[in-house]
C-alpha cells in the first residue's frame, strides 16, 4: 500500500501585480488530484480562466477520465469570455495529474495542455512528463533552434495550445508506473523560465522527507532568478505505507488503493497584470524519392514534390496556427514603420500569404525619441493586450 503526501504554493513573483496561476492540492472530489493552470488574458482575465479549470478539475470523480473535465473547462471558459469583454481572449494552461491503478500496479496519470509541466524524480533523476505546447518547444522539436536558444527566445511564452482559445481542444495524456520514493512535481512556466532543469532537480533531491521544503525553496530560487512571472509549484510524494500511523484522509470510490494525507495548499504574494502571450509553428515534410529517369523528368517532379511538399507545410501550418490567430486577436505589440511607433493587433508572424497581424493604430512616437526599456523591447515584438499596449505607449510618451 501506498499513500501520499503533497504541497502546493503559489506566488505572484516580483514583477506582476495579480496572480494569474490557480492551484489543485488534492481537495477536490478525486483527493489524488493535482492541478496547476497558468491563465493568460487582461488584467483579472487569467485568474478568472485559471480559476475556472480548477473548479472544474475539483468536480472530476475518480475514475472518470480526464477528456470530459477538459471539455467542459474550455467550454465554460468561452462562455464566460462571451458574456464579458473584459474577460473575451482569456485562456488557461492546465497541467494535472492524478494517481490511479490498482495495490500491485499502482499509476499515475497526467493530462496537460499548454507550457505548465509536469516532472518526475525518481533516484535522483529528473524527467520532464509533458512536452509544452509552445512555439518554441515546436522549434527545439523540428530541429530550428536548440534549447539553449529556446531559453532565451522573446517570444518563449507562446503557447500553441491552451483551454478557452477553440471551440475544441485536446490534451495530451501519458500515465506512467508509480513506485515509493516518486516524487511527483507540477509548475507553471514562472518556475521554469526562471531556473534550469539541473537546478530543480538538485531541489528536489533535498528533504525526501518532507515536499514543503523543496516546493517552498523551488519558489524561492525563480523569485532569487527575478521571479518575472507568477510562480507555482505542486509536489506530490509516493511513500510506502509501513510505519505509519492512520493517514489524516482516505479516498472512497475508486479503484486505487493509494491513501492521501493533505496539507494545504497554500498561496502567496501579491496578486498581476495580463499573462503572457503565446503561439506556434509547423514540420515540413521529408523528400528523399530521387529519380533515375532523364533529368528533365528528374526536373519536372522535384517541381511537383516542392509544391506538394509547400502545401503540405502550409496546411499543417494552417490547422496549427488557427487557434493561434484567433487567440493572437487580442494581443498586440509595438513595431517600427519606418521612423515611426506603431501598434500591430494579432501575432508577429506570417504564414506563407497569409499576415498573422495587421496594422492597428500609430503612437504618434518616433523611432529616434525612444529612451528607456521599451527601445530594446520593439523589435522584440513582446506582445501585449490591449490595455497593456495602451499603457505602454503612455509610459513611451511621458
Ligand atoms: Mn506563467
Amino acid at each position: 500500500m501506498l499513500y501520499l503526501e503533497h504541497f502546493g504554493v503559489t506566488d505572484a513573483g516580483k514583477v506582476r501585480e495579480n496572480n494569474e496561476d490557480s492551484l489543485l492540492v488534492g481537495e477536490g472530489r478525486d483527493q489524488t488530484l493535482f492541478a496547476v493552470a497558468d491563465g493568460i488574458g487582461g488584467f483579472e482575465a487569467g485568474e478568472v480562466a485559471s480559476s475556472i479549470a480548477v473548479e472544474v478539475l475539483k468536480e472530476l470523480e475518480p475514475g472518470e477520465p480526464f477528456e470530459g473535465a477538459v471539455r467542459e473547462a474550455n467550454r465554460r471558459i468561452l462562455a464566460a469570455a462571451r458574456g464579458d469583454d473584459r474577460l473575451s481572449g482569456m485562456g488557461t494552461t492546465v497541467v494535472a495529474l492524478r494517481f490511479s491503478g490498482t495495490r500491485e500496479e499502482p499509476e499515475a496519470e497526467i493530462a496537460h495542455i499548454g507550457d505548465s509541466r509536469a516532472y518526475l524524480f525518481r533516484n535522483g533523476e529528473l524527467t520532464q512528463m509533458t512536452e509544452d505546447h509552445s512555439l518554441v518547444a515546436e522549434l527545439v522539436r523540428s530541429g530550428d533552434i536548440t534549447r539553449d536558444q529556446a531559453a532565451e527566445h522573446p517570444q518563449k511564452n507562446l503557447i500553441t495550445r491552451a483551454l478557452g482559445a477553440a471551440e475544441e481542444v485536446e490534451a495530451d495524456t501519458t500515465s506512467l508506473p508509480v513506485e515509493a520514493g516518486d516524487r511527483l512535481l507540477l509548475c507553471s512556466d514562472g518556475l521554469t523560465d526562471m531556473i534550469r532543469d539541473g537546478r530543480i532537480e538538485s531541489i528536489l533531491s533535498e528533504s525526501p522527507d518532507d515536499p514543503e521544503a523543496p516546493a517552498r525553496r523551488l519558489v524561492s530560487a525563480a523569485l532569487d532568478a527575478g521571479g518575472n512571472d507568477n510562480i507555482t509549484v505542486v509536489i506530490a510524494d509516493v511513500r510506502p505505507h509501513e510505519g505509519r500511523e492512520e493517514p489524516a484522509a482516505r479516498r472512497s470510490g475508486d479503484t486505487s488503493e493509494m491513501e492521501v494525507v493533505t496539507p494545504p495548499a497554500v498561496q502567496t504574494g501579491r496578486s498581476g497584470t495580463s499573462g503572457g502571450s503565446r503561439k506556434a509553428s509547423g514540420k515540413q515534410g521529408r523528400n528523399t524519392q530521387e529519380s533515375k529517369r532523364s533529368r528533365r523528368r528528374k526536373f519536372i517532379r522535384r517541381i511537383l514534390t516542392g509544391v506538394v511538399r509547400t502545401v503540405a507545410a502550409l496546411l499543417v501550418l494552417a490547422a496549427l496556427l488557427s487557434p493561434v490567430y484567433l487567440w493572437g486577436n487580442n494581443r498586440y505589440y509595438l513595431d517600427y514603420e519606418g521612423d515611426d511607433v506603431v501598434i500591430h493587433r494579432g501575432l508577429p508572424y506570417s504564414v506563407g500569404e497569409m499576415e498573422l497581424h495587421r496594422h492597428w493604430k500609430g503612437t504618434g512616437l518616433k523611432k529616434a525619441e525612444l529612451d528607456g526599456p521599451y527601445k530594446d523591447q520593439i523589435p522584440e515584438h513582446k506582445l501585449y493586450t490591449k490595455d497593456q499596449v495602451e499603457q505602454v505607449v503612455r509610459d513611451l510618451e511621458s
